[in-house]
């Protein structure tokens, strides 16, 4: 689950990480009462969106030279200009996609004079099975362009968890920046602090980029881009709280409701499935025969006819599907069942796309009975090879 930069922001302010006085907005006619909570006399206007790359991102409906999602104010007057500009339009970044992202809420921050821009991330180090830092001097900028060009900017420390974050490992830290005097003494108590919130709130990725030394010598969590382990939000009830589903996927968060793990492609063959492994080889096949999924529908193990003829709906009200692949393995899971819901859900909402089914195990003629009499046009397959095939030709 991902989260706005002001919450993030506000979430690693409780581990004590020096984070700039904000105030987030909906409408702009609360632009200036948040601006006169600030000092001054330098604002920064925000916008907030659960995507990166919003200072070099471009408003939809503004000019081409019009500022970016990321602005910097020099007074009240032009902080309220800017959330006048920027609130209800469309920024598209390096990391919305085309169609990009409306933005409906605004972050007005107390500005910094930055003297240099760092990055810093944690994450879970798969090769060591371990929480690492990622640092680099090259703050500011899209880290993989820096991964890259110049791999030997970035350096990663690895945590012991049975330790934590060593002093040892704060020094490595601050000589891979360069940090003497306040900022070191800041990274004393900053890298920690970091390394604590990720490991508490079972984060699964913790980006601050940019980490800036300031002019007066010190460090600031500038930008904060943090994801959590979905598996883990069962105990954490006040980060469930910071949820914004206007930001995430409508059909994702129906699947959610229905507890199907379902994924947004960019293809054009919905795919419904019983686990995760048949749904990568269903994927990887439907490309094989040069066709992209448009998203695919995890119903697992012990589903009901509802849960499968839910599935089939969310599957069916993406536009771009133009044909759908049922594969089903039926080990615990019955293929009568799969075909029960299928049924049922074509029946409600009916079927405007080729449907190709392929059912084997438990119950498979059983299943293959419901869809025959069922009078639905539905291609029956008899394996994998030839149902990636039926419906490759059926879309065309
Ligand atoms: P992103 O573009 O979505 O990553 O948004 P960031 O929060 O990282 O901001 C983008 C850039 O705006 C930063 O790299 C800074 O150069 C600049 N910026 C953001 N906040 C401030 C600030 O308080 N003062 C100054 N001078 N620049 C800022
Ligand atoms: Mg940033």
């Amino acid at each position: 689950m991902n989260i706005h930069e002001y919450q993030a922001k506000q979430v690693l302010k409780g581990f004590g990480a020096p984070v700039a006085a904000g105030v987030p907005i909906t409408s702009a006619d609360q632009a200036e009462a948040a601006a006169k909570q600030l000092p001054g006399p330098l604002y920064v206007v925000k916008s907030q969106i659960h995507a990166g790359g919003r200072g070099k991102g471009k408003f939809k409906e503004l000019p081409a030279d019009a500022k970016g999602g990321v602005r910097l104010a020099f007074s009240i007057e032009e902080v309220v200009a800017h959330a006048k500009e920027m609130l209800g339009n469309t920024l598209v970044t390096a990391q919305t996609g085309e169609a990009g992202k409306q933005v409906n809420r605004l972050y007005i921050e107390d500005g910094a004079d930055i003297d240099r821009e760092l990055y810093c991330s944690l994450l879970v180090d798969r090769a060591y099975g371990r929480i690492a830092f990622v640092v680099s001097t090259e703050g500011g900028m899209d880290i993989e362009t820096v991964a890259h060009d110049t791999p030997e900017k970035i350096q990663n420390i690895v945590i012991d968890p049975a330790t934590g974050v060593t002093d040892a490992d704060v020094a490595a830290i601050n000589a891979a920046y360069g940090l003497t005097g306040a900022a070191a003494e800041d990274g004393k108590s900053l890298f920690p602090a970091l390394y604590k919130a990720f490991v508490e709130k079972d984060m699964d990725m913790l980006e601050v980029n940019p980490l800036i030394v300031m002019k007066d010598g010190h460090l600031r969590v500038l930008d904060a881009k943090v994801s959590f382990d979905g598996n883990a939000l069962f105990r954490h009830e006040d980060i469930r709280a910071l949820r914004d589903e206007t930001e995430e996927d409508a059909k994702e968060i129906e699947a959610s409701k229905w507890d199907l793990a379902y994924v947004s492609l960019d293809g054009n063959i919905g795919c419904m499935v019983n686990g995760a492994g048949l749904a990568m080889a269903t994927m990887d096949i439907i490309k094989l025969y040069g066709k992209e999924p448009a998203n695919f529908c995890d119903v697992g193990g012990g589903a009901g006819k509802e849960k499968v003829a839910a599935a089939f709906k969310i599957i069916t009200a993406d536009p771009n599907v133009q044909g759908i692949l049922v594969n089903i393995f039926g080990g615990i899971m019955k293929c009568d069942v799969i075909a029960e819901g299928v049924v049922a859900a074509v029946k409600e909402v009916g079927l405007k796309v080729p449907l190709v089914v392929r059912l084997e195990g438990t119950n498979a003629e059983l299943g293959k009975k419901i869809l025959n009499d069922s009078g639905l046009t539905i291609q029956a397959a008899d394996d994998l090879d030839d149902a990636a095939q039926k419906i490759v030709a059926a879309v065309g």
